[in-house]
């Protein structure tokens, strides 16, 4: 009995706040606070993703040939295709996240051109920001590029700035705030493709903490890294600790630009002396490689791959990946 009462109480919920989202979605499509964007789609549907998300992203302003044109944030440009390309790296689905603007109307120039929205109009739209996330009710939040992240610091006061505080995890609204860099091209100056991709790996791994869910790294994924692992200390065996994650980390970062895709999921942070992969840690190599010896010297960790295990490939189970890895740590 008391079930069947938990079931129609969750199901009412779940309705009166997918109705209140809705009602949202109409004020928003009848707003016209800001007079040059009148013209412009309000982009704010259910398109935007799941109302049910844990993580929620914020982005500058619907794009001219993107969400103007699609209805859908960050889709059908070239941000769009890039916000995509580095979720679908680390695993994150656009069925799990709901996506959102810090303006819902596309700001353009007197020629047609996208322009980031100004102060007032980001001011204007911060009332409808501040209700998406109450509906959502997200832990954690993203914002992309510096609009985003002003955006956010007028809905409830924080200091952060995204130089400072890129990648980083802060309390805000009583959620997780992570700022990243927006994924359009301007900013990849500013921010490779390879950094950002670290960056997502990043809230990957928090999402992963908060959703208590696996992290695609455990089982048969590991087998990857493992043989990348085997192939560069074979290739060399005997090198620094410093030296194998810098080589794992050039192997991944040679395969994005000749395939366009990584070789392995494997966790890569970009700390202030050079890349360290989580995979990589003493203890774990340790365990897997019982013909690896680890000497420290003077602070330094080098690494000996005894003679026994060198003739011996490992293999993984999937032999196109065994081919391309090879060339990959090759070149
Ligand atoms: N598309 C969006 O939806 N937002 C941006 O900030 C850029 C492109």
């Amino acid at each position: 009995m008391s079930k069947d009462y938990n079931f129609i109480a969750a199901d009412l919920f779940q309705h009166s706040f997918a109705q209140e989202f809705d009602e949202l979605c109409t004020e928003v499509k009848n707003c016209t606070a800001c007079k040059r964007m009148c013209g412009s789609q309000r982009v704010l549907n259910r398109s935007a993703g799941f109302l049910d998300a844990k993580i929620f992203f914020i982005g500058e302003a619907p794009g001219r040939l993107g969400a103007d044109a699609t209805g859908i944030p960050f889709h059908g440009d070239v941000a769009g295709h890039n916000f995509e390309k580095l979720l679908s790296h680390v695993g994150i689905s656009r069925n799990e996240i709901f996506v959102s603007n810090a303006v819902l109307c596309n700001p353009k120039n007197e020629k047609g051109n996208n322009v980031p929205p100004n102060e007032k109009e980001i001011l204007n739209c911060s009332s409808f920001l501040r209700r998406q996330i109450e509906i959502i009710d997200p832990k954690i939040v993203v914002t992309l590029g510096g609009t985003a992240l002003k955006a956010t610091s007028l809905i409830e006061k924080h200091n952060l700035q995204l130089k400072n505080h890129v990648r980083t995890i802060n309390k805000w609204m009583g959620r997780n705030l992570i700022p990243v860099y927006h994924p359009g091209q301007r900013a990849m100056i500013h921010r490779s493709f390879a950094n950002q991709l670290s960056d997502y790996q990043f809230i990957f791994e928090i999402l992963c903490r908060i959703d208590k869910r696996k992290k695609k790294t455990e089982g048969a994924i590991k087998e990857d890294i493992n043989f990348v692992i085997d192939l560069i200390t074979k290739k060399r065996p005997t090198l620094s600790y410093f030296a194998l994650h810098k080589l794992f980390y050039l192997a991944e970062y040679y395969a994005v630009k000749e395939l366009g895709t990584r070789l392995t999921n494997a966790f890569i942070v970009r700390q202030k002396d050079g890349p360290y992969c989580t995979d990589l840690h003493y203890s774990k190599l340790k365990s897997t490689f019982s013909d690896m010896q680890f000497h420290k010297n003077k602070g330094h960790l080098s690494i000996i791959r005894r003679a026994q295990n060198l003739f011996e490939q490992k293999q993984t189970k999937n032999s196109n990946f065994n081919s391309v890895a090879q060339h990959i740590v090759e070149e």
